[in-house]
């Protein structure tokens, strides 16, 4: 059993599609096992997204990403890490997988609605961000 971190990022909360992301957890057995509603402060974006920090784009991704409320989920199931990845669609919506939720409501490379963990290390540091040990289930 593995987890992973998602976000539904300002853009999906605000465009109303939280219900279309959480359908498809849903239908792909996978399980959440803790969710929030947060709005983060661009500080906590900064050191949510630090990995990308030298990145041209780090300023404007981080004021995105504090722009707003976003939903944050702790997510469970056998190899869910790569499965909710396969899910998402790739970064850039317009190389997106047909049916994946980037393919089906990302509007920019950017505002691409959600965020998942890409490896272990990565999720152990990304759910550690937003949960304690008493906020997750099971
Ligand atoms: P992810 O793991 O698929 O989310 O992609 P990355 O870790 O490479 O990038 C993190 C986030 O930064 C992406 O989900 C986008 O919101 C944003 N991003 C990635 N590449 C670009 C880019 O070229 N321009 C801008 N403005 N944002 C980007």
């Amino acid at each position: 059993m593995e987890r992973t971190l998602s976000i539904i990022k300002p853009d999906g909360v605000k465009r109303a599609l939280i219900g279309e992301v959480i359908k498809r957890f849903d239908s792909n057995d996978i399980k959440i096992v803790a969710m929030k509603m947060i709005h983060m402060t661009r500080t906590q974006a900064q050191g949510f997204y630090a990995v990308h920090k030298e990145r041209p784009f780090f300023d404007s991704l981080t004021d995105f990403m504090s722009s707003g409320p976003a939903v944050v989920m702790v997510l469970e199931g056998e190899n869910v890490i790569a499965r909710y990845r396969e899910l998402m669609g790739a970064t850039n919506y317009k190389e997106a997988a047909p049916g994946t939720i980037r393919a089906d409501f990302a509007t920019d490379i950017e505002k691409n609605v959600v965020h998942g963990s890409d490896a272990p290390e990565t999720a152990a540091f990304e759910i550690g961000y937003f949960f304690n040990n008493f906020e997750i289930v099971g």
